[in-house]
């Protein structure tokens, strides 16, 4: 739209303090400071350095936060707006991210170094996924009830839950806040959104679009913090569910939280994923979803399929196709087109990846690309994409999510073997297939345990479609029509057309 475009955006930072601006919480429409007056250095992952200081919430803003969506979705305009006006709104606020892509995904490369050319995509695929929510407000029917009772008619209402916790990783930022306030906003809730303490400045300029799109304050709040900011918004009587993305410890003590609250819950966790190469594949295309799978954002995707099980009798051949793609790829800064790998994220992550690699060594797999750190590019925060072969599915190194660029090969003979392998994880969060035949792609379909199955694609997801984990790798399913059950109640109601009441003590 080209009124989108006109708006004096960037909103930048509240303050500047010295040379770094400082990013303050939002709350009711407004960029303020945090009570505390704390702030926490932000990093460039690629050279290491500091470039802006992120408000500390503590449990003080949280409140004013929580409260200010609770009075926004109960007292405000948007209680008492059409689904229709909701969706006009969404889809206003969809058409100036899509105005302002480029300047958010160069934000968030800058907080997280993925790839420019992978953030890019998923920003604006933001602006598509608020734009299928926003058809969805006002197509979201209730029922009539065909109840067995004479003279009463009985329908159903969807209402809003309420305020929403939203709650996301480092490594798709807004991305994943879309996932959970396309749904929430469509359903009539109000929410509060605590990006990762790694990369929040995206989300703080994001709420600047939401009220340049008229949506109303207090509709949507930012915290930014840590863990501590997260267990104040999660443990808050007025928050009614929580939207996570985020590794299994986190998720599993938001669960245990939310629980004692009588709160629901949406948990998309880690994974393991495994991608299984028969022998009746396409192999070049086979090499190149495989390499997707694990490489695509330095391994830094839930979805990565790190386990790679290949059928024998291709093993050594599949093998050598995929050492010769990956040794061309080029280690660099991720603001550059050319790049194809980018540094790892954070220091703690960068450390987890470099003992997994130890971790294989020791168990006995071999090392048959990589297996190194890169000190001499950028901060030196780069690790080379590494294959394990050898690999037994017992390993650690195949039973753990190491979030990072290390591939586990696991060799099978036959289609009970790849399901038996393939199965055998406290994961589910997805699984791809390699075949030319039709009947082995639906049977593996069937038969492997996991919420998203790929068949000669890997890593395709979309707002149209369910996405989320079997097992340990989460509860519930965000993305498509079924997301937004999570943000609605039922309410069913009785109409008697009999104005007479029966006689409570009569027989019946
Ligand atoms: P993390 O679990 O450490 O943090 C995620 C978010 O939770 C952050 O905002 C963090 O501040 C917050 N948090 C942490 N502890 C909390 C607590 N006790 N209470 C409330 N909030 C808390 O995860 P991460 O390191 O940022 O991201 C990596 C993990 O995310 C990986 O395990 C990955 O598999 C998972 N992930 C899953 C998906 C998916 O869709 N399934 C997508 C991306 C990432």
């Amino acid at each position: 739209m080209a009124q989108a475009t006109q708006l004096p955006l960037p909103r930048g930072p509240l303050a500047t303090h010295g040379d770094l601006p400082h990013y303050g919480v939002h709350i009711d429409g407004e960029h303020r400071a945090p009570v505390s007056k704390k702030y926490f250095a932000t990093t460039q992952p690629y050279d290491g350095k500091t470039w802006a200081m992120i408000a500390d919430a503590g449990a003080e803003d949280v409140n004013s936060a929580v409260q200010s969506a609770w009075r926004a979705g109960n007292e405000g305009p948007w209680a008492s707006m059409s689904a229709s006006e909701r969706g006009r709104l969404m889809r206003k606020l969809a058409d100036l991210v899509a105005a302002n892509a480029s300047w958010l995904a160069d934000i968030e490369r800058r907080d997280n170094g993925k790839l420019v050319t992978e953030v890019s995509g998923q920003v604006k695929y933001v602006a598509d996924y608020l734009h299928y929510y926003a058809g969805l407000a006002d197509k979201f029917e209730s029922s009539v009830i065909p109840t067995d009772k004479k003279g009463v008619f009985a329908y159903t209402k969807h209402e809003p839950k309420g305020v929403v916790a939203i709650i996301t990783p480092w490594n798709s930022p807004l991305s994943l806040t879309a996932w959970k306030l396309g749904p929430a906003l469509a359903a009539g809730c109000t929410a509060v959104v605590k990006p990762s303490e790694f990369t929040s400045a995206s989300m703080i300029e994001f709420a600047a679009l939401i009220e340049a799109a008229g949506i109303p304050p207090g509709v949507v709040n930012v915290m930014t913090g840590g863990a501590k900011t997260g267990e104040a918004l999660v443990t808050h009587d007025k928050v009614a569910h929580v939207g996570f993305t985020g590794g299994g410890e986190a998720g599993r003590k938001i669960y245990e939280m939310a629980a004692r609250g009588l709160k629901t819950v949406t948990l998309e966790l880690g994974g393991k994923s495994p991608n299984i190469v028969f022998d009746d594949a396409d192999q070049e295309q086979a090499v190149k979803g495989v390499v997707a799978g694990i490489f695509a954002a330095s391994g830094q995707t839930c979805i990565a399929g790190s386990r790679l099980l290949v059928q024998r009798s291709i093993h050594d051949a599949f093998v050598k196709r995929l050492i010769d793609f990956v040794s061309t790829a080029k280690l660099g800064d991720p603001g550059l087109e050319e790049t194809q790998i980018g540094p790892i994220a954070t220091p703690a992550q960068f450390d987890k990846i470099m003992s997994y690699i130890e971790i294989a060594k020791k168990e006995g797999a071999k090392c048959v690309l990589g297996g190194k750190a890169r000190p001499d590019i950028g901060a030196g925060r780069f690790v080379e994409p590494t294959i394990f072969t050898g690999v037994d599915n017992a390993m650690r190194i195949a039973q753990e999510e190491v979030f990072g660029p290390v591939l586990s090969v696991i060799p099978f003979d036959t289609e009970e073997d790849a399901i038996r392998i393939g199965n055998d994880i406290a994961f589910g969060l997805a699984a791809g297939v390699w075949t030319t035949s039709l009947k082995r792609s639906l049977m593996m379909a069937d038969r492997l345990k996991a919420g998203t199955i790929w068949i000669n694609n890997y890593r395709s997801t979309s707002f149209t479609s369910p996405f989320g984990g079997y097992k340990q790798s989460g509860v519930g399913r965000e993305s498509g029509i079924e997301a937004i059950r999570d943000y609605v109640q039922t309410k069913c109601v009785w109409i008697s057309a009999d104005l007479e009441v029966a006689n409570p003590f009569g027989r019946r």
